[in-house]
């Protein structure tokens, strides 16, 4: 007989207490701030720890440079400013990722054009590459979406055929790999975060990275307020010599972040061997749809997202309906589930309203030419279905492990023997989604 559901009056699996939170802080964290501390040196673009920290991501990740930044925002501003995308030029994006992706290039005065994902991996589809690319067309940034590889090859061929820069948002792919070489070095600049919900966190920041030298150089000045630096001396001249910003990091984050990285590589196996048990339990589930790690790669899971087929499953409900209702009987189950992304980056009202910068900007600068630009949410389809159908699983962080996720598994199966029970209460005020400690937020 069937236990009954949480979300009908039943006891829960699980509880909130049964979740660990992230970032997992160890002695080495503490260790390296105790050393900025006392040392008095908290901040400056040669200081110890942030000079450290671009030495070791860049050993990490096998590219000549790294940078420290501010945000992995200002990593993505920077590889934009560095290669001159500038006002009226088009940037190709996926229309399922953070914002950031897209405002970054905003950010320059340029034009995120959006492309729709591939429905397996959700990361930007290269079939879709081609007829989007125009005479204005500058770079592409394909996203590593929740630690799942795009596809480069095709992305770097199409590139190299139009004359594109790649820049690749690694944001959420610290350690991801593809075809053996590492996430962030496959394009002319790559962009990491470390947020605190990031797999590699130092409270907030990013990481700026490239093998070309004038990116390097270019990317250095666009971070701090585009001020050349005396040769001889190495002190700043207060002289500009380019349009730049504030985007540096400082000590304690930088010290937070390196100590994290001593641990990242044990972490992200964590994540994985917690994804891949969720992933081989719950494809027994018919209508349950895990996320699938492409062959050759390595998915470092920031976030795990399932979706829900209703057909599969048995049921003849509306898709999002479905999915709505599950994640509500989960939710109530203690499963801490939830979406991230609720539609697809266009359909966004900065992109319905084309309020940007003053009026229209960027549009304006183009339909002085009579080029006209439209975001209808229509045109991405498959980045519209997967914000109707997925949910994210939040239990495969660590120091979260299999004894939590059989227990989600469990949940899951409970949930989907009752699902008549289920779809009954689809309409019960229940908001699933996860409180802001589970991510270190304050
Ligand atoms: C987190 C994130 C960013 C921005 O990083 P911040 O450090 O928060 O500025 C950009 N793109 C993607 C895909 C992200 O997930």
């Amino acid at each position: 007989m069937a236990s009954r559901l949480a979300i009908d009056g039943g006891p829960p699996l699980l509880t909130r207490a049964d979740y660990q939170n992230w970032p997992v802080i160890t002695q080495d964290e503490r260790q390296l701030i105790q050393e900025v501390l006392d040392c008095g040196i908290v901040a400056g673009g040669t200081a110890p720890q942030v000079t450290a920290l671009e030495r070791e991501w860049r050993e990490y990740v096998g590219a000549k440079y790294c940078l420290t930044t501010g945000s992995g925002t200002a990593a993505l501003h920077m590889g934009l400013a560095a290669i001159d995308v500038g006002p009226g030029d088009e940037v190709l994006v996926p229309a399922y990722t953070f914002l950031a992706t897209a405002s970054s290039v905003m950010h320059q005065m340029a034009i995120p054009v959006f492309v729709d994902i591939d429905p397996v991996t959700y990361t930007l589809d290269p079939a879709r590459l081609e007829a989007a690319v125009t005479p204005r067309t500058k770079a592409i940034m394909p996203v590593h979406i929740q630690g799942c590889p795009a596809d480069m090859d095709p992305i770097l061929e199409l590139a190299c055929r139009h004359g594109l820069y790649v820049i690749e948002d690694a944001c959420q792919a610290h350690g991801a790999m593809y075809k053996g070489r590492m996430c962030g070095t496959l394009g002319i600049a790559g962009a990491f975060s470390l947020n605190n919900l990031k797999n590699l966190c130092g409270g907030e920041g990013g990481l700026f990275v490239t093998n070309d030298e004038n990116v390097l150089k270019k990317g250095d000045l666009v971070r701090y307020f585009g001020d050349e630096c005396d040769e001889v001396t190495s002190r700043q001249k207060y002289n500009a010599s380019i349009m730049g910003y504030m985007y540096r990091n400082q000590e304690l984050p930088a010290a937070l972040a390196r100590g994290q990285l001593r641990h990242l590589t044990a972490f992200n196996d964590t994540r994985i061997r917690n994804a891949e048990y969720l992933s081989r339990e719950l494809r027994q589930i018919p209508g349950v749809i895990p996320p699938v790690c492409p062959p050759d790669c390595k998915h470092v899971y920031w976030f795990y997202a399932v979706r829900f087929d209703p057909q599969a499953a048995g049921v003849d409900v509306d898709p999002r309906r479905f999915r709505v209702a599950v994640e509500k009987a989960l939710f109530l189950e203690g499963v801490l589930v939830g979406q991230w992304q609720t539609m697809p980056v266009p359909a966004q009202d900065v992109f319905q309203s084309m309020l940007g910068i003053g009026k229209r900007y960027p549009w304006a600068i183009n339909e002085a030419q009579g080029i006209h630009y439209r975001y209808d949410p229509h045109d991405y389809p498959v980045a519209q279905m997967l914000c109707d159908t997925y949910t994210n699983v939040h239990s495969i962080h660590p120091p979260n492990g299999l004894a939590l996720n059989e227990r989600v598994v469990a949940a899951f199966r409970k949930v989907f023997d009752s699902l008549g029970t289920v779809l009954d209460h689809a309409d019960d005020d229940i908001r699933p989604g996860f409180d802001g400690r589970l991510y270190g937020v304050g």
